[in-house]
């Protein structure tokens, strides 16, 4: 049989080693790691492969994603990262721990908690400049204390979420803030907080050069864990894995063209008016993958090829004259934009490589659990 294409071909110790590496090394300040599942489509294998790696929750912003790994029998506290009022019955029943902003949305939780008899826990998000989710800090107090008046809620932590919007950059300033934020509710309210989460894989930089880490005791990674990679200055971090997804597609056409289009130019299959420079004759190939599997500026050719532009259905690459044969398979590293779309792309099998005993042993019981397809090569 004839390999699938296009496929991700996803390493999973790899991944499972990067998530070890990230425990250990936030480990040594007593800070424990959510595993952020999102870009990866609540992959049960991929979250099975963090847990092992040593997180110890699983976290995601969209609850189907949480559903699809709890009926796949992972067992691990579940976080929801962005909470809707609309889903609040939906949270109460999935869902360990939520993160809220809202008074609103947080008495809907209470009230169906209430009704199905369970205590929700959540973790207050307080905005500390860069703009996304946050209570003001200003309004924090005030917040805490109506929310501690719901019956069935209990708050387990404070966090920040940075480097996503406004692009802010986590510090010992804004972290220092978060920790003071942490010590002042538990002097006036008399509560402790168990969970003081500073942030994702942006807060990396900061870890490593701060002297202490005040009350930050819990980081949310995806990226890092995916990617082997820090998202302030995008560089790897030492000792990771940053390919454990490649994504592999097929070559349709290898032809030598020129490299100016002819005839009277127009708008392109996008609404853009395309220019062009002259290069002469080149060898072009056309590979069968397109915008609507993947976000075409995530994708990073394996080899020094050119991606030229693309459209619906297919990529053009200039392949500097190498003589690529159509049928070929070429092979592409991804970002992480490009990881989240090909992930949710339903035209791109997913493929586990390099996959231990175990890990095949526990993709059978999920196999027959669900009926979910798991190739493990
Ligand atoms: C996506 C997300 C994360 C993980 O971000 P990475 O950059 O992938 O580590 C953490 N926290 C929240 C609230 C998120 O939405």
């Amino acid at each position: 049989m004839k390999a699938l294409l296009p496929r991700i071909e996803i390493a999973l110790s790899q991944i499972r080693h990067n998530a070890r590496m990230l425990s250990e090394l936030y480990g040594q300040k007593g800070i424990s790691l959510m595993g952020v599942s999102k870009a990866i489509l609540g992959e049960p294998a991929i979250a099975e492969a963090m847990i092992q790696g040593g997180v110890k929750f699983i976290a995601d912003s969209r609850l189907e994603n949480l559903q699809k790994m709890k009926k796949a029998g992972i067992s691990t506290q579940f976080v929801l990262l962005r909470t809707a009022l609309s889903q609040a019955e939906s949270v109460i029943l999935n869902v360990d721990i939520s993160l809220n902003t809202e008074l609103e949305t947080i008495e809907e939780l209470s009230y169906y908690a209430k009704i199905h008899n369970k205590i929700h826990e959540i973790i207050l998000m307080v905005e500390l400049g860069d703009l996304r989710e946050g209570i003001l800090p200003g309004d924090l107090s005030q917040f805490i204390k109506k929310t501690l008046a719901l019956s069935h809620i209990k708050i387990i932590g404070i966090g920040c979420n940075l480097a996503c919007y406004g692009g802010i950059k986590p510090d010992n300033q804004n972290m220092g803030e978060l920790s003071k934020l942490a010590d002042s509710i538990e002097k006036e309210f008399q509560i402790k907080l168990e969970i003081i989460s500073g942030g994702n894989s942006a807060n990396y930089e900061w870890y490593e050069s701060t002297q202490k880490v005040g009350r930050i005791n819990n980081l949310r990674l995806g990226e890092s864990i995916l990617l082997g990679c820090e998202t302030v200055k995008g560089k790897a971090i030492p000792g990771l894995y940053t390919s454990a997804f490649k994504l592999i597609a097929e070559a349709i056409e290898s032809k030598e063209k020129p490299s100016l289009p002819f005839g009277e130019i127009c708008r392109d299959a996008f609404g853009n008016v395309p220019t062009f420079c002259d290069r002469g004759i080149r060898r072009r190939v056309i590979i069968a993958l397109g915008r609507q599997d993947v976000l075409i500026s995530g994708l990073r050719p394996s080899k020094d090829w050119e991606i030229l532009g693309s459209s619906s259905d297919h990529v053009v690459l200039d392949s500097n004259n190498y003589d690529l044969k159509v049928g070929s398979e070429v092979k592409f590293n991804l970002d992480y934009g490009g990881l989240l779309a090909a992930m949710t792309s339903p035209f791109i099998q997913k493929q586990f490589i390099g996959c231990s005993e175990s890990d095949r042993a526990s993709s059978l019981t999920r196999r027959r659990r669900e009926g979910i397809s798991y190739v493990c090569k």
